[in-house]
């Protein structure tokens, strides 16, 4: 697996990157610092080079610096959500006029920012399916300042090769972007691939515990991160002190907590793809997924995510998500506990009608780290 060279493991980056103790009072980990402003040693001489919180605050600042470190980067940025991460970035890099190339199964929130927010402020855009890298190539223009890349995507759990389509950007002057929420740094490295900026929504696997929502960009150049930091503090999306605390908390298990997402998730597939009622599997450490040995080349693991069909259609995928009972009926994921959800009608179905429109007998898990027998009892049952 490429990306991984690091002298320091990963774990331990987790749990220290960022971390050390409070030098006022050796506490062991990072306090909240619930403080909007900071006495001045006279006009100017700020203590540690902080001002003002919305420009930087040393809870803030821990996360961030160990952001930058999982993710093998040298600047993190932390915001209130994935989606304000998005926007600053989007702002940040492109101007009225400029293109995007994004997947044409994006997660939907980005999907919206750019076609019914960043369209009005004159972003051009084309969803191109990214695992085809002609296709990507061929919608590229001279305006093209980012390809944007998903993988695995939501729901549809596709595959797309980081670094074919990072030289596809570098031939096209454009910069590489991967949301990297569905794998997060523990399965796979971007930046270590030529991806030049990752975005998370730290809501999901980095938080881990379904308490706080919060996003992150990361990158590898100086000067871009400090555009980006430029950009934080005009707009003012930020991670709060308490929100980058509880965040920060969620990180330090983020690989223990991946490794069990991981071998949970590849038993629910196996169970899935042996069930008379199921139609089809979606999980990239299955053999004969189309992006197996893409997922193989460049994540460490393949994830929590599980999407299926129902051989029965939709009502059957409507009665196998009101079912359960271990697996919660809600949105999102990454947290400890399992989710269901039927795409078509909650995540997805603003896309109705859209190049991102999803199945409707599609089902999608999000495979907490319960016990993994309890978990496929309450799949068994649920599909009847
Ligand atoms: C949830 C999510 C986002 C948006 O993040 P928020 O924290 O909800 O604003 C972006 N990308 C992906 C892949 C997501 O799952």
């Amino acid at each position: 697996m490429d990306g991984f060279n690091d002298v320091t493991g990963f774990d331990t980056l987790a749990i220290h990157a960022g971390q050390e103790p409070d030098p006022a009072t050796g506490a062991v980990v990072p306090p909240i610092y619930q403080v909007s402003t900071y006495k001045q040693d006279g006009i100017g001489g700020l203590r540690g080079g902080y001002e003002y919180s919305r420009t930087a605050n040393p809870t803030r600042a821990a996360l961030e610096e160990c952001l930058a470190a999982l993710e093998g980067g040298l600047r993190g940025l932390a915001f209130a959500s994935g989606m304000a991460a998005e926007d600053t970035l989007l702002r940040t890099i492109c101007k009225p006029g400029d293109h995007v190339v994004i997947p044409d199964d994006a997660y939907g929130g980005t999907y919206r920012l750019v076609s019914k927010v960043l369209s009005r402020w004159g972003l051009e855009y084309d969803p191109v399916p990214l695992a085809d890298i002609a296709a990507v190539r061929a919608a590229v223009r001279p305006e093209t300042r980012a390809i944007w890349v998903e993988t695995p995507t939501n729901p549809l759990l596709g595959i797309a090769d980081i670094a074919a389509l990072a030289q596809v950007a570098a031939e096209a002057g454009a910069l590489l972007v991967v949301d990297n929420t569905f794998a997060s740094p523990y399965l796979q490295r971007p930046l270590a691939l030529g991806a030049d900026v990752v975005v998370h929504s730290t809501t999901k696997y980095i938080g881990g515990h379904s308490d706080v929502v919060g996003g992150a960009l990361i990158v590898s150049d100086i000067a871009l991160g400090a555009e980006l930091a430029f950009h934080q503090n005009s707009m003012g999306a930020v991670a709060g002190p308490f929100d980058a605390w509880l965040t920060l908390r969620g990180v330090k298990t983020l690989g223990v907590r991946m490794d069990r997402h991981c071998a949970n998730a590849a038993r629910v597939a196996e169970f899935l793809v042996g069930h008379p009622r199921v139609a089809s599997v979606r999980y990239p450490g299955l053999p004969d997924h189309p992006g197996h040995d893409v997922a193989v080349k460049q994540m460490r693991a393949f994830g929590g995510m599980v999407s299926f069909q129902l051989a029965d259609g939709e009502e059957a995928a409507v009665r196998v998500c009101e079912g359960t009972d271990l697996f919660i009926l809600g949105e999102s994921l990454g947290g400890v506990e399992s989710l269901i959800e039927h795409p078509a009608r909650m995540t997805h179905a603003s896309a109705a009608g859209s190049p991102l429109e999803v199945p409707a007998d599609l089902v999608r898990l999000s495979v907490g780290i319960e016990d993994a027998d309890d978990l496929l009892a309450d799949l068994e049952r649920a599909l009847g």
